[in-house]
């Protein structure tokens, strides 16, 4: 199982995501459960532009030769392409044609190196670590210290990168949400790494990471991934079928599945492309990704400590974690001047006309309001918080008064709102 075929290809996630729906327990499950909500969140939020997300990020450089200890300067060159290239600033978007310039998506997720350790302790956001091991497989080794690695640091706080040899020609991995905390992040091969230092032609342009990043916010190979054939969907719609990868620097335009006259989008990060003629994500796979930071990944959005300053909803204060989940009103607890809120998943008593509402890490809101059959329906707005993240307040877009709420608690089970006057 772990041993690497010449046809295991440059990006072993594919491999490593069969081998987890094979071998993990309850992967198949959460896989299936993280599309349903993936299309549905796609549906419901596909004009609304997500705030900016700040990933913090651990950059585990593993080592057995000298020079796979990899400069400080070789992991801050890839943040710097990874922020270029979430963010749509990258300098060569001009070479996406003419035909695709309108689907080029800015993926607004931002990376920063971490600044305290799981411990607390500040940190440099890099760890360093000598192995005896000379070339690391897809096999997860690499993410334990029993195994010649380094244990990955708290998955849902942080992005672990690990950078090392990697044998077999594979230049990176990563597992898609829903998989192990133990093993969640990506790694890639140093010299696959950043754009100084190890990294080599034609692969020292950062695009390894984002590729593989991509991944890690759960999207898939442009092509579909049924090897050649046209079948094969990356579930977005902005991204033409295509046939098999793409390498080396193609002429546009190249074309496969009957996809003219624009043929394959092989300038895409998702495409297996040299570094210099990939170049941008689709609008489509920034609201996959948006999706994973409301869903399996909204823990890292949520705690985003210090995120980009124009992109705070206001004031500089998160609300708790737990109160991103849908909630319904039980009227029946109330108590005066207080609104008791339980979450939407659980049985509640028969009644007719609850309302409720629903709060996402991005800034907004959906009021659920009992609709004409009892069914809610929903009007969604914008919150913001500040003081100490317990006040809240909600903006519609009709431009409905806005409210004013104190969170009085909120754990995974109940919220309790209490409207404040003003
Ligand atoms: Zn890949």
């Amino acid at each position: 199982m772990t041993g690497l075929s010449a046809s295991a290809g440059r990006c072993g996630t594919m491999p490593v995501h069969r081998r987890l729906l094979d071998t993990a327990p309850g992967y198949i499950a959460t896989r299936a459960d993280i599309e349903d909500f993936t299309f549905q969140e796609c549906r419901r939020r596909r004009a609304e532009p997500p705030r900016v997300v700040r990933v913090p990020v651990v950059v585990h450089v593993v080592w057995h030769d000298e020079a796979q200890n990899i400069s400080d300067d070789q992991v801050h060159s890839q943040i710097t392409v990874l922020n270029a290239d979430f963010r749509k600033r990258n300098a060569d978007l001009t070479k996406v044609p003419q035909v695709w310039q309108s689907v080029v998506g800015d993926a607004r997720v931002e990376f920063a190196l971490a600044t305290t350790d799981p411990n607390g302790a500040p940190t440099s956001g890099i760890t360093r670590t000598r192995t005896g091991t000379t070339a690391f497989d897809t096999d997860d080794a690499v993410k334990s210290a029993a195994t010649g690695g380094v244990d990955a640091w708290p998955a849902g706080t942080y992005l672990n990168i690990w950078a090392c040899q990697l044998g077999g020609g594979v230049l990176g991995y990563a597992q898609f949400p829903g998989g192990p905390a133990a093993t969640d992040g990506v790694v890639v091969l140093h010299s696959s790494f950043g754009t100084t230092g190890t990294a080599a032609a034609p692969f020292n342009g950062g695009r390894t990471t984002t590729h593989e990043v991509g991944h890690w916010l759960n999207l898939r190979h442009i092509w579909g991934d049924d090897g050649e054939g046209c079948g094969g969907d990356d579930f977005v719609a902005d991204t033409p079928n295509q046939g098999g990868p793409n390498y080396g620097k193609p002429t546009w335009p190249t074309m496969s599945c009957q996809n003219g006259p624009d043929g394959d989008m092989f300038m895409n990060f998702m495409d297996y492309t040299d570094d210099d003629a990939m170049c941008c994500f689709t609008v489509g796979q920034a609201a996959r990704m948006a999706a994973c930071l409301a869903g399996p990944r909204a823990s890292l959005a949520a705690g985003d400590a210090d995120p980009p300053v124009d992109q705070r909803p206001t004031g500089d204060a998160a609300p708790p974690a737990a109160l991103f989940r849908r909630w319904v009103h039980v009227r029946e607890e109330d108590t005066p001047g207080v609104r008791v809120y339980r979450r939407a998943d659980l049985p509640l008593p028969p009644a007719r006309g609850r309302d409720g509402i629903e709060f996402h890490p991005d800034g907004t809101f959906v009021d659920l309001r009992p609709g004409p059959v009892d069914a809610p329906v929903g009007a969604t707005g914008r919150w913001s918080a500040d003081g100490d993240g317990c006040r809240l307040e909600l903006t519609y877009p009709n431009g409905r008064a806005a409210a004013c709420l104190h969170i009085v608690t909120v754990d995974e089970n109940v919220l309790c709102l209490r409207p404040l006057a003003g």
